[in-house]
């Protein structure tokens, strides 16, 4: 908090400098972090799709589904990446989750809404957006909780309601990329319950996160929304490793 405190008097005792090439004037409100050449560089998605995951399948590859998919179909109808997790966006990720750059957000969501046009996604089919919850332990360390910080903005656009609390982290978990591929769904199995006063039964939710890797994440919070009653559970993430 203080940090994100202090980089907020530092922008207004400076003129904001993209933080990527230091060079552009940025003169953009809200103040993105980067100029609009550096938020072009984050790389949007590209087809073909898994239709499931929605990893990007090499040519070659059969769609409609990815391997991982067909082995082991996942709790979530369908997940959306907008970008690609490339080194650019992983360093940027990390600013933006462990570094304070919470303005960041700007700049992700911003190329979210342009993968959302590009690829002209349905989104009239959700009845709420709905932010990955972060174990209330692990979002007082941080001071927020980055899920949350998309899924805001993204839902104002949509023209959605945001339930913010529909899906809570019952329990603290290691950090995924500290696991492999199987840890990784061990580690989150039964992480996450439904709040009983919120009303998911029947409702179409789009879950929003900032990265998508093996999916596990995704899924343990879809199955426990799908065990509510929940519809379709579809999720969207800024980046897809
Ligand atoms: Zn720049
Ligand atoms: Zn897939």
């Amino acid at each position: 908090m203080l940090r994100s405190l202090l980089h907020g008097f530092q922008d207004l005792v400076y003129p904001p400098l993209c933080i990527q090439c230091r060079s552009s004037p940025l003169d953009d409100r809200p103040f993105a972090g980067l100029c609009p050449d550096c938020i072009r560089r984050i790389p949007l998605n590209n087809p073909p799709f898994c239709v499931t995951c929605g990893r990007h399948q090499d040519e070659t590859y059969p769609p409609p589904r990815c391997r991982h998919c067909r082995e082991q179909p996942p709790a979530f109808d369908f997940a959306w990446g907008a970008c690609r997790f490339t080194p650019y966006v992983r360093g940027l990720l990390h600013q933006f989750k462990f570094r304070q750059r919470t303005y960041l957000r700007h700049a992700f969501v911003a190329r979210m809404l342009d993968y959302a046009a590009h690829y002209n996604l349905d989104i009239d089919q959700f009845d709420a957006v709905v932010p990955m919850p972060l174990a209330p332990a692990r979002q007082r360390e941080r001071g927020y909780n980055q899920a949350l910080l998309l899924a805001e903005p993204l839902a104002r656009r949509f023209g959605k309601p945001l339930w913010r609390k529909v899906i809570v982290k019952s329990r603290m978990t290691a950090p995924q990329s500290s696991l492999g591929r199987k840890e990784r769904f061990t580690n989150v199995r039964g992480a996450f319950r439904i709040n009983p006063s919120e009303r998911i039964s029947g409702a179409n939710i789009l879950i929003i996160d900032d990265l998508l890797t093996t999916g596990a994440t995704a899924a343990s919070a879809a199955h426990a929304a799908k065990s509510a009653g929940a519809g379709t559970v579809a999720v969207l993430t800024l980046a897809i490793a």
